[in-house]
């Protein structure tokens, strides 16, 4: 008996190889049919003998193509017909509706087979890909998403290419950037002098890395700068030539075998370096490696990564150093190159050789860095490989445009349930950065078709995206608090309208008072918050200077918590002795010197006093070292709880004051206690006190969801130990998963917001 059935299916199921997936699974099931794309997503009819159409149902969801995604399926049963084959029926100009695009996949384990086939005419031919694998974001220009309105466009398929492409039957089935030796791009490698293509430009650049050089490498959202991990002149000179001097290098290496001689890794942490997203991973690190100490000074885990094009996996293969920096080509925080010319002209006199190709990148696109956190993926940048995948929300609102925050900048579009994060666009503090900032905008308008009504931005007035906003005439902008827009985009990650207890910890953001906010715990829910508690507010002697020079919150902190102890602040910060009266004078007479209630700046302060930074060379650096300092305290019988922050009241908020806990560590300094153990009690007293807090809180209004973001919680310390004191008490307990608790979540938060008050 024939059956026939009509089924629905929403999600991400277009531009990520679902229809051919379809198409084989129902001729594997002898089913006849079609398939098309419809207004919101893919629309099948099938028939077939007995239970097959069931089976298919079934075999739909389980084994989907690695980017496709359903949320919702609906299948009924309608009249059989005279079909006698399955088709993919190709739809004209797809409607904006159901427009979705694909990040870049990592190559898919059969490409790398056949790429290591001698008798295949693709054999080390380092553009491969199929329908499951390559670029996808970064090669296009407009939709729809065909090749000729891609990178490709230049490149003419040869006619064993043009077979594939146009056989549904196959794994190339419209896959857009086809291509192999006879029609596909080509390698170029340039020296001062010297020009090689193809193979010889391959041997030329493993030769280079070998020989200690740097290399710049086009990747797939910019270039890299490659050099041997293991040659510590080569990473020496690569830090001074870029000016990075002490955040940490990101690692290439050939496979999980080679990663483990250098890392511990988990299962979890090994699933997320072999995933098609394939991110910088980060993992704790093996005592003596062999690896350049230059690579990561701060802590205890290397950024990892494996291969993701096949010209990464060639390199190897043709003998290039097991361990390869892969940092990217730029200078100190601009934007990275993606443009041949550009990089030729930037790069001049960092990079040693040129490892290029007649591909153009249309859109920059950083890697992404991630970390395991209870068995999950937690995102640090979100970028290639993710973007621009949208975070599917719950219901459906109008679109909006959210522009972010000023650092670690991102902006977000809506449309229906769909919030499209951008990829990370970078600190918006040198023009170069800015521009990127509006082409991105321009670029996920045009490509997504968005019209949004509204703008959404921060309420910092001097961040460029405020600024921005505000000269969009033709749109009306809302301003919306930085660390409700923390707690939102958690919200939004999980569906939730109601209160929650927020707790945003990080280092700055603009308060609804003016003062510089960051350590806020919210009553909130989609529509407006209130703050249940913050620290009492600390002088920031010189503003954005302390954030560079921690010292001078040790200073701060000692003078405000501690009686105005100079001859102690001159003790413990002897290099800056000639310059703490000129700090003091600041704070007295209020000179640049803001308050503020950030999180941040009292871990930068413990960091400075206990000794571990006094200047930084990013963000957060003196933090990353107090948090490693504690996890060194290991299982110590002398840990206790920390001592306990007092608690103030004011306005209806709790004040949190630090005096006892900055008090007991001085005192432990001076009795000679471990640091280790002073800067583990740092993170219990902390743990300690929004544990309090957020008790106390569920007493007075029965709330027990809390929402965990901002910056701080990057410390997996302080995360982990909060999570699992409020769970014990009973909490539903929730961070960010799909972008980063640092200001890459801002705008998805303040699109969150903007859809549901707009
Ligand atoms: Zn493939
Ligand atoms: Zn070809
Ligand atoms: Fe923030």
């Amino acid at each position: 008996m024939q059956k026939r059935l009509a089924v629905e299916v929403r999600g991400i199921v277009q531009g990520v190889g679902f229809r051919p997936f379809v198409y084989r699974l129902a001729n594997r099931l002898h089913l006849t049919g079609f398939v098309r794309n419809n207004e919101d997503g893919v629309y099948i009819e099938i028939q077939g003998n007995a239970d097959r159409p069931g089976q298919f149902i079934n075999d739909l969801q389980n084994q989907l193509p690695p980017l496709a995604q359903i949320t919702e399926l609906h299948s009924y049963s309608i009249v059989p017909n005279a079909d006698s084959d399955f088709k993919i029926i190709t739809s004209t100009r797809q409607k904006s509706a159901e427009t979705l695009i694909s990040p870049d996949i990592a190559t898919c384990p059969e490409c790398l087979e056949e790429m290591l086939i001698p008798a295949d005419r693709r054999y080390h031919y380092p553009f491969i890909n199929c329908t499951n694998c390559g670029p996808r974001f970064t090669i296009i220009d407009e939709l729809p998403y065909d090749r000729k309105n891609t990178s490709m466009a230049v490149f003419r398929m040869c006619p064993d290419c043009d077979r594939e492409y146009n056989d549904p039957a196959d794994r190339r089935f419209h896959a857009q950037p086809n291509a192999c030796p006879v029609c596909g791009p080509r390698l170029i490698s340039v020296t001062p002098g010297q020009t090689a293509y193809g193979p010889s430009a391959l041997s030329e650049a493993v030769h280079a890395l070998n020989s200690g050089k740097i290399v710049a490498i086009k990747g797939l959202g910019g270039f890299h700068l490659a050099v041997d991990a293991v040659n510590n002149d080569a990473v020496t000179e690569l830090r001074q030539r870029k000016h990075r001097f002490e955040k940490p290098l990101a690692l290439m290496v050939p496979s999980v075998g080679v990663a483990r001689r250098i890392v511990r890794i988990c299962d979890a942490e090994e699933r997320l370096l072999t995933s098609i997203h394939r991110p910088i991973v980060l993992v704790r690190r093996k005592d003596s490696t062999g690896i350049s100490p230059q690579i990561s000074l701060d802590n205890d885990y290397f950024g990892l990564m494996l291969p993701y094009t096949p010209l990464h996996t060639m390199l190897f293969e043709l003998g290039a150093p097991e361990v390869l920096v892969m940092t990217s080509a730029n200078i100190s925080e601009e934007p990275i190159c993606h443009h041949n010319e550009i990089c030729l002209a930037l790069m001049n006199g960092i990079a040693d050789l040129f490892l290029m190709h007649d591909r153009e990148i249309c859109v920059r696109c950083d890697d992404s860095v991630v970390r395991n956190y209870e068995g999950e993926t937690f995102f640090i940048r979100r970028a290639r490989g993710y973007a621009p995948r949208p975070v599917i929300l719950q219901d459906q609102g109008k679109n909006i445009l959210a522009v972010g925050a000023q650092l670690k900048n991102t902006v977000t579009l809506t449309r229906q349930n769909y919030a499209f994060v951008s990829q990370h666009i970078g600190d918006l503090e040198n023009l170069e950065t800015l521009e990127v900032f509006e082409d991105t905008i321009r670029y996920l308008r045009e490509l997504l078709e968005i019209r949004p009504v509204s703008i959404i931005h921060d309420l910092h007035p001097e961040y460029l995206s405020t600024k921005w906003a505000l000269e969009q005439g033709e749109l009306p902008s809302s301003g919306l608090q930085h660390h409700y827009a923390h707690v939102l985009s958690v919200l939004a990650e999980q569906g939730l309208k109601e209160r929650v207890i927020g707790l945003a910890l990080d280092g700055t953001g603009y308060g609804t008072d003016g003062l510089i906010w960051g350590g806020e715990m919210l009553l909130a829910d989609v529509h407006r918050f209130d703050r249940y508690a913050t620290f009492k507010p600390v002088p920031l002697p010189g503003g954005e200077k302390a954030i560079l020079e921690p010292w001078r919150m040790g200073v701060a902190c000692i003078h405000h918590y501690l009686d105005q102890d100079i001859a102690l602040a001159e003790k413990l910060f002897p290099l800056y002795a000639d310059k703490i009266p000129l700090i003091l004078q600041m704070i007295e007479k209020g000179i640049n010197t803001p308050l503020t209630t950030s999180c941040g700046r009292l871990f930068d302060g413990v960091s400075a006093i206990l000794g571990l930074k006094s200047e930084v060379r990013y963000e957060g650096q003196a933090a990353i070292l107090l948090e490693s300092c504690a996890q060194q305290a290991g299982q110590r019988p002398s840990i206790n709880e920390g001592t306990k922050f007092e608690l103030e009241e004011s306005d209806g908020t709790y004040r949190i004051n630090a005096a006892p806990v900055i008090r007991n560590i001085v005192e432990g300094l001076r009795m000679g206690q471990d640091k280790t153990v002073l800067a583990y009690e740092f993170h219990r007293s902390l743990v300690g006190i929004f544990t309090d807090l957020i008790i106390r809180a569920r007493e007075e209004t029965g709330i027990e969801k809390v929402a965990l973001s901002g910056g701080c919680f990057q410390n997996m310390l302080l995360l982990s130990i909060l999570t699992a004191g409020l769970r014990d008490a009973g909490f539903k307990v929730y961070t960010n998963r799909q972008v980063p608790v640092n200001d890459g979540g801002i705008s998805l938060g303040q699109a969150y917001w903007g859809m549901h008050n707009i």
